[in-house]
């Protein structure tokens, strides 16, 4: 596995790749990899020839008050989970690479950009969608693979790729979950036990909106009472927001069908959780 820690280095690397006729799948991660994180690359393993992870805290989609310092970091783990995995290349450049001195460009999606979890983390997009455009300039992939878990990061770069006329496609994968349902977080490593427990309640407030609406509930508002009910049975969990939206626009919906996003964001002690699900349609 090729560990690459300048550009220089990862668009040499991924020259050789592409003149022996490869195509490459990109999966870009902050890292402290777990099973979610996994799933992309066996995602990308099947679909690309030679498969590039990148790990990269990066501190523009981080606010001043956020946890950009205290974020996990395990880099040597991460390495011989990947090298495990048969990924072919790691990127892993320092700040100073990604961000020259004095940078000043910053990829803007707006609109989309403050919705959801735009409204708590102004900015959080617009550093998603820079840094995830500094990777696509780099590599150049075929393929690019994200997780369902980041329902409102999937919305912002899938409008960036479209409005910017990038040649990637984008591959969303499922979110994948404990088996008690809460949904891997790289942040989970920050919940102490009692956390842990409480957490749960983000999963089990989405299952209640999907058998409401299963159960013939269309009504947001009610699907979303529904919700905010389980919520409180955690009172220790502040709730950022639970809404019902479009996937694409993510913007409110006053009927929920199938395919709109149920999403939720709560604090769990000092940390912050996101989960969703697309509902799917009545079972029969
Ligand atoms: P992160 O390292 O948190 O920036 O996540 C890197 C990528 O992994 C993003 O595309 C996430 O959406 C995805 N990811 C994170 N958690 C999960 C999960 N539980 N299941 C599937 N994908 C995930």
């Amino acid at each position: 596995m090729l560990v690459l820690r300048t550009i220089a280095e990862a668009r040499e690397a991924c020259a050789q790749f592409r003149a022996s006729g490869k195509t490459v799948g990109l999966v870009p991660t902050m890292g402290a990899l777990h099973t979610g994180h996994l799933s992309l690359v066996h995602a990308a393993q099947k679909s690309c020839d030679a498969v590039v992870v990148s790990i990269f805290v990066n501190p523009t989609q981080f606010g001043p008050k956020e946890d950009f310092a205290s974020y996990p970091r395990v880099f040597e783990q991460d390495c011989q989970t990947l090298e495990a995995a048969g990924v072919d290349m790691v990127f892993a450049p320092s700040v100073e690479e990604m961000y020259p001195a004095g940078a000043t460009t910053f990829v803007e999606v707006a609109g989309l950009s403050d919705r959801l979890d735009g409204v708590s983390r102004p900015g959080h997009f617009r550093g998603v969608a820079t840094v995830v455009a500094k990777l696509f300039h780099i590599f150049a992939p075929d393929f690019a693979f994200f997780g369902q878990k980041d329902a409102a990061q999937v919305a912002v770069l899938r409008r960036m790729v479209r409005d910017l006329r990038f040649a990637v496609e984008l591959k969303v994968c499922p979110t994948m979950r404990e088996p008690d349902g809460l949904a891997m977080s790289s942040r989970n490593r920050n919940l102490s036990e009692g956390e842990r427990r409480q957490a749960l309640v983000l999963s089990r407030a989405l299952r209640a909106i999907e058998r409401r609406f299963q159960a013939g509930e269309v009504d947001s508002g009610k699907l979303i009472d529904e919700a905010q009910r389980v919520l409180k049975e955690e009172p220790g969990v502040q709730v950022e927001y639970c809404r019902i939206a479009d996937p694409e626009t993510l913007e409110d919906v006053s009927d929920a069908r199938p395919g709109s996003l149920a999403a939720v964001a709560a604090r769990v002690g000092a940390t912050r959780l996101i989960d969703n699900l697309l509902l799917s349609p009545k079972a029969l």
